[in-house]
């Protein structure tokens, strides 16, 4: 039983471009080339262009992506890792994958992304028992890009890479620069539910530099510039060409789609206002592309089960940071106390936004919420 409203609908966006990605799979299939081929090569190329940069790397996954980007980066056992907690775990578990260690500070509990004040603090006094920060992962957590200008100013003086995790901010951009063309590489993912959606797993990594980028290439294929021969240790995370076909029908449609999620976005600012909720701010300087709405309320498990019982769907991103989830309990090194990390994982709530979603499903969930705060107009 699908939900009248649901909190996402990959579904939706399938049958929105159904016709023309049937069309891109039967090419693929009956074309006989499954794995890096021209829609891969294709798509890269488009993507790269979007965002603006040199270069993309098509890969498994965007955890995958995260992990190349910090191999690439030269990033491994011994180094250490800037990023957050109150992030999906693939952050995290991405930076142990490449062998170092996640050292985790705060967020600003406006927009939920990295806490700049909070960074510069633990660089400027940095703790004697960590291990040497090499870079810097910021989190555009829910479409919001983090405090950009400031963390490059800041890697810049501490001589930090700064890789951006794109994998929630896909079209994303501040002062006018799209999220990705700030660091020195950023990760995205194609999860079936981002902005930007495969049909299955996918990831890419867009670089500027030409070095960094022919290292990300060698690295997603066993290091093989040429096949059966690793110039360096490699694993096996290549984008599929059945999954590059279908995004590049989608990547078309990405700024639309965006745009459609700021109308939703806009329709719930007006119609919650003064509904007792804390609703999304959103810096003068940034576009926001809202993979997710999140309000907050201390009183979230209960306008969530509410919500459940009158068929409105909703997610909750992410309900213990990574630092207090058990594989990871007592283990990380955190910067200070992350208290608005463990306050936001208390009362944050997704409420439902998808592009293909109607204004009247998103009057529905006003007026929910509305009756369930006793503020119903
Ligand atoms: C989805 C996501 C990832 C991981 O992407 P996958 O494609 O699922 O591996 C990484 N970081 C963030 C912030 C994400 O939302």
């Amino acid at each position: 039983m699908t939900q009248p409203v649901p909190q996402c609908d990959p579904k939706a966006n399938y049958l929105a471009h159904r016709a023309e990605i049937d069309a891109a799979v039967a090419a693929v299939l009956s074309s006989g080339w499954y794995i890096l081929g021209k829609e891969v090569s294709a798509f890269e190329e488009e993507f790269a262009r979007y965002i603006g940069v040199a270069a993309g790397i098509g890969v498994g996954s965007g955890t995958d992506a995260l992990l190349l980007a910090l191999r690439a980066c030269g990033v491994g056992p011994g180094d250490g890792v800037i990023t957050v907690s109150h992030t999906a775990v693939a952050t995290v578990a991405a930076v142990e994958m490449a062998g170092a260690t996640p050292i985790l500070v705060d967020i600003d509990p406006v927009s939920f992304t990295l806490d700049v004040e909070k960074l510069a603090d633990l660089l400027d006094d940095y703790p004697v028992n960590f291990p040497l920060a090499k870079a810097i992962v910021p989190v555009h957590l829910y479409g919001h890009p983090a405090d950009l200008p400031a963390i490059i100013e800041i890697a810049r003086r501490h001589n930090l890479v700064v890789i951006e995790d794109c994998a929630q901010s896909h079209g994303a951009a501040w002062d006018g620069r799209i999220t990705g063309a700030w660091g020195d590489m950023a990760a995205f993912s194609f999860y079936p539910t981002k902005n930007l959606g495969a049909l299955g797993d996918g990831g890419i990594v867009v670089t500027d530099r030409a070095d960094l980028a022919e290292r990300a290439r060698l690295l997603r294929q066993y290091g093989w510039r040429q096949r059966y021969i690793s110039e360096i240790p490699g694993v096996n995370s290549r984008l599929d060409e059945m999954q590059a076909a279908i995004l590049r029908v989608k990547l078309r449609t990405l700024d639309a789609e965006n745009s459609r999620r700021r109308q939703i976005a806009a329709l719930y600012n007006r119609g919650l206002a003064g509904a007792g909720i804390e609703l999304p701010a959103v810096r003068a300087e940034v576009s926001h592309v809202y993979h997710q709405y999140v309000a907050r309320t201390p009183r979230r498990d209960e306008l969530q089960q509410f919500l459940h019982g009158e068929g409105i769907g909703t997610l909750v991103h992410y309900p213990q940071p990574v630092h207090c989830q058990p594989a990871y309990r007592d283990r990380l090194r955190i910067h200070g106390e992350l208290a608005q990390s463990e306050r936001a994982a208390a009362e944050v709530l997704s409420l439902p936004i998808y592009a293909e979603m109607s204004d009247a499903d998103a009057h529905t969930v006003v007026e929910s919420i509305r009756r369930w705060a006793g503020t119903a107009k």
